[in-house]
C-alpha cells in the first residue's frame, strides 16, 4: 500500500491519477489533494477517494471548501503555505501536477522531505532544475518523471554513460502544417484543439507554438543528466512512439503506447512494479504507419528560443518560462496574437540580461522580473 497526495487533483492530469488510484484501492492510499481555487471540485474529490487532507491554494475559497466538507472528517486548509505543507506531509509518493511555476515551491517541499516525486510539473524544472535535482540527491528522493516522453525514456533507461542520444517526439499540434498567415489568426479555441492528446488549456496552447517540446528538453537534460546536445526533437503525428534513446553502440531503444496520461501516471505511480490500466490498446496493425519529421524552427521559434536558452543556462530557462506563461495567458485572454506568444519571449530573453540562479529566492526574483518585463511587452503588443 503506498500512501499518495496529489498536488493539482482537479487538473488533467489530477484527475487521471485520481482514476487509477480508484481502481487500484488495494494499492493506494489518498492523504492530501490541492487545487488552486475550485473547492467544489476538490470536496468532491476528497470525499469519492477517502483523502484526510484538502487543501486550497487560494485562501478566497477557503469558506467554500470548509462548507463542503463540513462533517466528512475531511480536514480542510487553505494558502500557499498550507499546499507546501501537505507537499511536506509524509506519505510514499507525491504525484506533482500543478500547472507552471506556481508547482515549484510545493514540488521542492515534497523533494526536500526526501518523498518520491511523480513529476508532471516540468515548469518547476525549467525554472530551478539545479536546485530541483540538488535537493533530490541530498535528500534521496526520487524524481520519477510523468511527462510521456519522459517516462518513455525512464521505460527504455539503461546506463546514462553509454546513451549517445535521447529523442522526445511531439505530435507537432494542432499548426502542424498550417502556415504563418494561418497561425497569425488562430483563435484560443483553434490553438487548444490538440489532435492527439486532452490537456489543459497552458500545456495545449504550449503544444500548440511547440513551447512545451522546448520546455521538455530543459526537463530532460534536469532529469536525465546528458548534454543539452545529446538532445533532439522529431515530430511524429500520431503520438504513439513517445520517445527513443540510441546507445553508442548504434541501438536505439523506444517505449510505444497509447495517447493516454494514464499510462505514464501508472507507470511513475507504481514503479517499479506495473499496474494495469484500462487505457484503449494500440493497435499497429489498425494504424499502419508511423511518420517522422524534423521540427521546423521557423514556423515554430519557441523551440529554438527554448534551445538557446538551455546552452545559456543560468537564469534563461526562468525568463523563458516566466514569459512563456505570461504570454499564454494574454493570449488565452484574446489579447495578443498566437504568433505574438513567441514574439514576447523572445523580447522578454532580449531585455533580460542572464545572471546565475543560486537559491530559490534567486528564481523567485527572475521569474518575477520576467513576468513584469513580459508584462509591458503585452501591453506594447496589444496596442499595435
Ligand atoms: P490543468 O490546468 O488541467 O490543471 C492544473 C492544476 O494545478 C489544477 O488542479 C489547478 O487547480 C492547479 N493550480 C493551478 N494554478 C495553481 C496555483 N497557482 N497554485 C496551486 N495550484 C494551482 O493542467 P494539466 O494539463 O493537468 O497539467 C499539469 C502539469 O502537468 C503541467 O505542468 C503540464 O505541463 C504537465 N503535463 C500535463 C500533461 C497533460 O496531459 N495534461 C502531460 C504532460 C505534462
Ligand atoms: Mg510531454
Amino acid at each position: 500500500m503506498k500512501r499518495l497526495s496529489i498536488l493539482g487533483a482537479t487538473g488533467s492530469v489530477g484527475r487521471s491519477t485520481l482514476d487509477l488510484v480508484a481502481r487500484n484501492p488495494e494499492r493506494f492510499r489518498v492523504h492530501a489533494l490541492t487545487a488552486n481555487t475550485d473547492a467544489a471540485a476538490l470536496a468532491e474529490a476528497a470525499k469519492a477517494c477517502g483523502a484526510a487532507l484538502a487543501v486550497v491554494a487560494d485562501e478566497g475559497a477557503w469558506p467554500a471548501l470548509k462548507a463542503a466538507l463540513a462533517g466528512t472528517g475531511i480536514e480542510a486548509a487553505a494558502g500557499r503555505a498550507a499546499v507546501c505543507a501537505a507537499a511536506a506531509a509524509e506519505v510514499d509518493i507525491v504525484l506533482a501536477a500543478i500547472v507552471g511555476a506556481a508547482g515549484l515551491e510545493p514540488t521542492l517541499a515534497a523533494v526536500r522531505r526526501g518523498t518520491a516525486v511523480a513529476l508532471a510539473n516540468k515548469e518547476a524544472l525549467v525554472c530551478a532544475g539545479t536546485l530541483m535535482t540538488a535537493a533530490a540527491a541530498a535528500s534521496g528522493a526520487a524524481l520519477l518523471p510523468v511527462d510521456s516522453e519522459h517516462n518513455a525514456i525512464f521505460q527504455v533507461l539503461e546506463a546514462k554513460e553509454r546513451i549517445a542520444r535521447i529523442t522526445l517526439t511531439a505530435s507537432g499540434g494542432p499548426f502542424r502544417e498550417a502556415c504563418l498567415e494561418t497561425m497569425r489568426g488562430a483563435t484560443p479555441a483553434a490553438a487548444v484543439k490538440h489532435p492527439t492528446w486532452s490537456m489543459g488549456a497552458k500545456i495545449s496552447v504550449d503544444s500548440a507554438t511547440l513551447m512545451n517540446k522546448g520546455l521538455e528538453l530543459i526537463e530532460a537534460f534536469h532529469l536525465f543528466g546528458v548534454r543539452p546536445d545529446q538532445l533532439d526533437v522529431l515530430i511524429h503525428p500520431q503520438s504513439v512512439v513517445h520517445g527513443l534513446i540510441e546507445f553508442i553502440d548504434g541501438s536505439v531503444l523506444a517505449q510505444l503506447g497509447p495517447a493516454d496520461m494514464r499510462v505514464p501516471i501508472a507507470h511513475a505511480l507504481a514503479w517499479p512494479e506495473r499496474i494495469e490500466t484500462p487505457v484503449t490498446r494500440l493497435d499497429l496493425a489498425a494504424l499502419g504507419r508511423l511518420d517522422f519529421a524534423e521540427a521546423d524552427r521557423t514556423r515554430f521559434p519557441a523551440l529554438a528560443l527554448a534551445e538557446a536558452a538551455l546552452a545559456e543556462g543560468a537564469c534563461r530557462p526562468c525568463v523563458l518560462n516566466a514569459a512563456n506563461e505570461v504570454a499564454v495567458a494574454a493570449f488565452l485572454a484574446g489579447r495578443i496574437g498566437f504568433l505574438d506568444i513567441a514574439g514576447v519571449v523572445a523580447d522578454t530573453l532580449a531585455a533580460m540580461p542572464a545572471v546565475p540562479l543560486g537559491s530559490l529566492d534567486d528564481v523567485d526574483a527572475a521569474d518575477a522580473a520576467a513576468r513584469a518585463r513580459a508584462a509591458s511587452f503585452v501591453v506594447q503588443r496589444a496596442a499595435a
